[in-house]
């Protein structure tokens, strides 16, 4: 079994991916947990929902959750899909590492960095200890090369600075390639 980390900007169709994933191995008889870290709750709490429509409803790992105690009380579980991989603590993916030993398959998608260019922790500790990691690529909303940042405006302007997480916050966020987030900051 493998730890997968599937990561991409905002807006690159990791969540429909997961949840597509997550239909696909169900239908071939696998018990899949959707497993969502806290700290984003956009639409809900429970509920993952991509932008295309697909929509399901996940265990939800707070900051001290443990995840080998959350897919304990689930049955047979075989596989595991995360959403918004980022969030996760560095415990938390070290258990999952823990899990995929065990036997249990591991994918977990979400941003590799925030809107500075900054890794995330949960990225972090997933590029450190995955077995297979992939890029799921999208274009730069201005120019069309590939994006590899999630910019943050207010308004007109890319900020720079601030906290990482912004929950509920009304700035709003773009994927730019490094070429054009970076022309904003002289
Ligand atoms: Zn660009």
């Amino acid at each position: 079994m493998k730890l997968y980390f599937y990561y991409g900007v905002m807006g690159s169709s990791k969540t429909a991916n997961a949840l597509m994933k997550k239909f696909n191995f169900e239908e071939h008889g696998r018990k899949v947990a959707l497993i969502k870290p806290s700290v984003d709750n956009r639409y809900g709490e429970k509920l993952v929902k991509s932008r295309i429509g697909l929509q399901c409803e996940a265990l939800i790992a707070y900051k001290d959750t443990s995840i080998i105690e959350l897919i304990s009380k689930e049955d047979n579980i075989d596989t595991i899909i995360v959403d918004e991989a980022q969030f996760l603590t560095t415990k938390q993916v070290d258990e999952l590492r823990e899990l995929v030993n065990d036997g249990i398959m591991v994918m977990c998608y979400g941003l590799k960095t925030d809107y500075m260019g900054k890794l995330f922790e949960g990225s972090k500790r997933l590029i450190e200890v995955c077995d297979t990691i992939r890029e799921i690529q999208s274009m730069c909303s201005e120019c069309g090369r590939k994006a590899i940042i999630n910019a943050r405006y207010n308004g007109e302007n890319i900020v720079y600075n601030g906290n990482q997480i912004d929950i509920g916050g009304n700035d709003k966020y773009k994927a730019l390639c490094y070429q054009c987030w970076s022309k904003g900051n002289k």
